[in-house]
């Protein structure tokens, strides 16, 4: 497995794997019980310079494959809390507008504060009325001279309340089909700008998921991402595309923090006479599972491989990781708790909030049906490409159908049939 990852990938893995047992793992139930931001883990990470890594150097950055490092990052984290895999990937989720359609200035005054950790930031996209449908969003700003003013809600906000700020998605003109939306930095504690309800979670509860209200909140022209209204839509969904292998990572951690203890306890447990993992259905089910996490692993690895040498077919793969790794942690994870058995059951054990926070990764950043859809349209556009190809071998016989009128001279020709009906 580790053979398909650089030495320098490596090197990071372990770094963060160590880092996750020292102050992760070990509070990881307290701060799921208490739904409270850990900031003794945020600022442990700070300190390690784990923010850095998604970053360009230039802004600095860790530089290197961001993306990979990245999701190499978030299944360490995951692995013992998929609260905290998301607590540090939404940042990558808030900021990747700014790396991809930020002006010089925007990423100057930003990108260094959150590669340092000193700066959190949350992605306002989604509204009451507007999920999967995100372009029907109804979050307005108008321009005013040198300002917007932001009106409107936003929904589930990851990081809310805790980030100071806010990538947030506003309609600026709302009688264009193309260019409806854009996108507006907006930091906490404009005058304005509030939050309303804290969501109390299934699952991730240690990370704060709010609803982002905004009434008359001005923030100046210049936080307007790219200087330019209209691309709004265009950023968002090319930050999902950088960022799915992130929500891939978080399911692909979980399930191999699950499949870890199953490992350790149906080792130690025994019954009838011998440990529960010398039973062969059991081991099948274990073989099962790892075979499942390992080929989740090397499609989160493509996808972010080829968000960083920006393949044509990150779309696709980006949408493919998150689909099969989120699906793999629910059954996984799901497993698991299967194994425990009664014990499995109880929250007095860590492994049933795997099964908790798993859920939520078939869902956020496009449900699994959305990345269904996205995986259709290109499969639709190869089809296209294909075609010329493969068209000469594949069954194209024509239908002679009585009563329709004369039939075309080369149909005629290829059924052997008058032309003119009798
Ligand atoms: C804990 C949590 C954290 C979140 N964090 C953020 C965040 O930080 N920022 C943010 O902007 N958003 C966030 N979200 C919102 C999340 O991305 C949306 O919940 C998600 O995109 C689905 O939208 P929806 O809930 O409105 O469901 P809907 O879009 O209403 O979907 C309902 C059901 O219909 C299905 N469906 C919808 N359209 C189709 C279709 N065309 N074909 C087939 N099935 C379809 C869906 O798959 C789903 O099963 C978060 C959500 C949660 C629960």
């Amino acid at each position: 497995m580790d053979g398909l990852l650089s030495k320098e990938n490596l090197e990071w893995k372990y770094r963060v794997r160590e880092i996750a047992e020292k102050f992760v793992r070990p509070v990881a139930a307290k701060y799921d019980r208490a739904q409270e931001y850990p900031w003794e883990i945020q600022k442990a990470l700070a300190k390690e310079g784990i923010f850095k890594v998604w970053i360009p150097k230039e802004y600095g950055g860790a530089g290197g494959e961001r993306i990979l490092n990245l999701c190499i990052t978030v299944e360490e984290l995951a692995r013992t809390c998929g609260g905290v895999g998301v607590l540090f990937a939404v940042n990558a989720l808030g900021s990747f507008p700014i790396i991809l359609g930020g002006t010089e200035a925007q990423k100057q005054k930003w990108l260094p504060k959150l590669a340092a950790g000193e700066t959190l930031i949350a992605y306002c996209l989604s509204e009451k009325g507007s999920g999967s449908d995100a372009a029907s969003m109804r979050c307005r700003a108008r321009r005013d001279g040198d300002s917007f003013i932001i009106d409107g809600e936003k929904k589930w906000t990851t990081n809310g309340s805790a980030a100071n700020l806010y990538t947030v998605f506003a309609v600026t003109d709302p009688k264009s089909k193309t260019r409806r939306m854009s996108g507006l930095l907006v930091e906490k504690g404009t005058p304005g700008f509030t939050f309303k309800k804290f969501e109390d979670k299934m699952g991730i509860r240690c990370v704060p998921v709010v609803e982002s209200h905004f009434h008359a909140c001005r923030v100046p022209a210049e936080n307007l991402l790219g200087g330019e209204e209209g691309y709004g839509f265009r950023h968002a969904m090319g930050t999902l595309d950088q960022a799915r292998p992130g929500v891939a990572a978080q399911a692909l951690g979980l399930a191999q923090g699950a499949l870890d203890y199953a490992l350790v306890y149906t080792s130690r447990r025994k019954q009838f006479g011998q440990r529960v993992i010398d039973f062969q259905a059991v081991q099948h089910m274990l073989a099962n599972m790892a075979t499942k996490i390992e080929a989740a692993r090397q499609l989160v690895y493509a996808a972010a491989r080829a968000a960083d040498k920006g393949l044509d077919n990150l779309t696709k793969l980006s949408a493919m990781c998150k689909l099969y790794a989120t699906d793999v942690a629910m059954e996984v994870t799901t497993d698991a708790v299967q194994l425990f058995g009664g014990y499995g059951y109880m929250c007095d054990y860590p492994i049933e909030k795997y099964m908790r926070d798993a859920k939520i990764t078939q869902i956020y950043e496009g449900t699994n049906q959305v990345q269904k859809i996205v995986i259709s349209r290109a499969l639709m556009k190869e089809a296209t490409i294909l075609q010329s190809m493969l068209d000469p071998y594949i069954p194209q016989e024509k239908q002679y159908v009585l009563d329709e009128g004369p039939v075309a001279p080369e149909a005629a020709a290829a059924f052997n049939v008058p032309a003119v009906r009798e």
